[in-house]
């Protein structure tokens, strides 16, 4: 709630079309107000492209809809990757123009070498595919995901990702991110907050989530996501002592990708009490 006592919402984590996500930045916008979310970050993989048409078109229709630049980089941390959003960024700024200059060749490069994996397995077409469905977009394993599912390699996309596209399967090829600490610089440097994402996500164990949290925050990290729509009993609750523990302030986001039944915008998305939402922080917080 605001000081007025109206209850604001904030998705602090979501994709367009220019990257993963099904939606243009002009349809995502519509939908986070037809949500009622007041408060939304566009935090694309590796690349801020979605920001200025999304800003544009709150302009151009006069949204009521408060817009927060972000992004979601790709970093490798013992090996894991690790996302880390940056919020509030000046997306123009040259270390993160640069930084995001070379996640995207890596990207590049990258969808070269899956796509020859999956041509020696037999599934030739792959690299084509991924790129009609990433429409000129950051390219990811998403993208490859939607062309195997067509291809009826599999029936969902959660299955090709069991099948060909997690660590060790057929279509896996080892990704040279950056490291965390070089996405919390740049996005300090552009004037952002690094935020932990979805940190159940990763499949660690208790003590090595701790050992990345500890880490995170001895990195000058600032936040961590407590909040998804989607999460398990307790989820929450545990996340949020650890960002206590850790000395993190709490973020909250949908990761909408595209409609669908179980993802929305702002669905969901409220912080447990005892945690500092992330947005407290911000000269314009709603
Ligand atoms: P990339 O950054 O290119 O490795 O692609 C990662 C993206 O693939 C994530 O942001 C998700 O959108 C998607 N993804 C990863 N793992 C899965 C999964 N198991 N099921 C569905 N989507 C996934
Ligand atoms: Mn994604
Ligand atoms: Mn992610
Ligand atoms: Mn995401």
């Amino acid at each position: 709630m605001n000081e007025t006592g109206r209850v604001i919402i904030h998705d602090l984590h979501s994709h367009t079309s220019a990257s993963d996500g099904v939606l243009s930045p002009d349809a995502l916008v519509q939908r986070a107000v037809d949500m009622r979310v007041n408060v939304l970050a566009i935090t694309d993989h590796d690349t801020v492209a979605g920001i200025a048409p999304a800003r544009q078109a709150i302009a151009d229709a006069n949204l009521p809809l408060q817009l927060v630049s972000g992004v979601e980089i790709s970093t490798l941390w013992e090996n894991i990757e690790i996302h880390v959003v940056g919020l509030n960024i000046e997306e123009t700024h040259p270390q993160i123009t640069h930084l995001l200059r070379a996640q995207s060749e890596r990207r590049q490069q990258r969808a070269v070498l899956i796509a020859e994996r999956l041509d020696k397995a037999k599934i030739p077409g792959a690299l084509e595919g991924a790129m009609r469905h990433a429409q000129g977009g950051e390219i990811t394993r998403g993208h490859f995901a939607r062309f195997l599912v067509e291809e009826k390699r599999a029936n969902s996309i959660a299955d090709v990702f069991k099948k060909y596209l997690a660590k060790g399967k057929t279509g896996y090829v080892a990704p040279q991110w950056c490291t965390i600490q070089q996405a919390i610089d740049v996005i300090h440097q552009a004037g952002g907050q690094a935020v932990l994402a979805h940190p159940a996500r990763y499949g660690l164990s208790a003590k090595w989530l701790k050992r990345l949290l500890a880490y995170f925050s001895e990195c000058g990290g600032d936040a961590m996501e407590v909040a998804q729509c989607q999460q398990a009993p307790n989820e929450r609750t545990l996340l949020a002592s650890y960002a206590r523990q850790f000395n993190l302030l709490a973020s909250q986001g949908s990761d909408f990708h595209q409609p669908c039944a179980w993802i929305e915008l702002g669905r969901k998305l409220w912080l447990p009490a005892g945690v500092e939402p992330v947005w407290l922080r911000w000269a314009n917080c709603p």
